[in-house]
């Protein structure tokens, strides 16, 4: 299955993209991760993403398409992916549809994690990441940060939401809960998009 899940910073996107990702026997592929893993390796990718990072800003559609095309050209993604914080603005919905459709291909789910914004706000100032043995906070979880990715998440990103409603591909998950109560919901919205039965 090629799956899009889609939801605002803090919804819990990772969690249950590597829950699901590893139900549906794909790959996860999260862009923040891949921009992290290019700060921490200091590449050129890395160093033109990290300045938008750390202001809450959208790293360029061009640098980001690119960078997914190229991840999704890999070998393990040939037969379905689960695709965590991309797409992030029309046109990058745009282009993934249209990368896809030149193989012939097209998604079959877009998964989006509701979630209200203060028990946003909540979560992610209490966030920590486990790094070099240590919890950390991710420097674009300052609250400040915090509040412009929000931002950012309304006006360029929530319109996906009623993209891919118009596409017939959406499907609203309330992901306020434990999260194995958000990934039974997950999962029975998947097999709503058709996901095959296990066995
Ligand atoms: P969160 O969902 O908590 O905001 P992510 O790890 O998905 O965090 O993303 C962290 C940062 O990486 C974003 O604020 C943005 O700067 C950059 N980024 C990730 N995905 C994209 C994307 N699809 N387009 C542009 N920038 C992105």
């Amino acid at each position: 299955m090629r799956v899009v899940l889609l939801g605002p910073p803090g919804a819990g996107k990772g969690t249950q993209a590597q829950i699901i990702a590893g139900e549906l026997g794909v790959p996860a592929i999260s862009t923040g991760d891949i921009f992290r893993a290019n700060v921490s390796g200091k590449t050129e990718l890395g160093q033109q993403a990290k300045v938008y990072m750390d202001a809450g800003d959208l790293v360029p559609d061009e640098i980001t398409v690119a960078m997914v095309k190229d991840r999704l050209a890999e070998p393990d993604a040939k037969s379905g992916f689960l695709l965590d914080g991309f797409p992030r603005t029309i046109s990058q919905a745009e282009q993934l549809r249209a990368s896809l459709a030149d193989l012939g291909d097209r998604l079959d789910c877009v998964l989006e994690l509701v979630v209200d914004e203060d028990e946003l706000v909540r979560r992610l100032s209490g966030r920590r990441m486990l790094v070099d043995g240590q919890m950390v906070q991710r420097d674009d979880d300052k609250p400040e940060t915090v509040r412009h990715r929000l931002k950012v998440y309304r006006e360029q990103t929530a319109p996906l939401s009623g993209f891919y409603e118009t596409e017939g591909m959406l499907a609203r998950i309330d992901a306020i809960g434990s999260v194995e109560e958000v990934t039974a919901r997950a999962l029975a919205a998947l097999d709503g998009c058709g996901r095959p039965s296990a066995g």
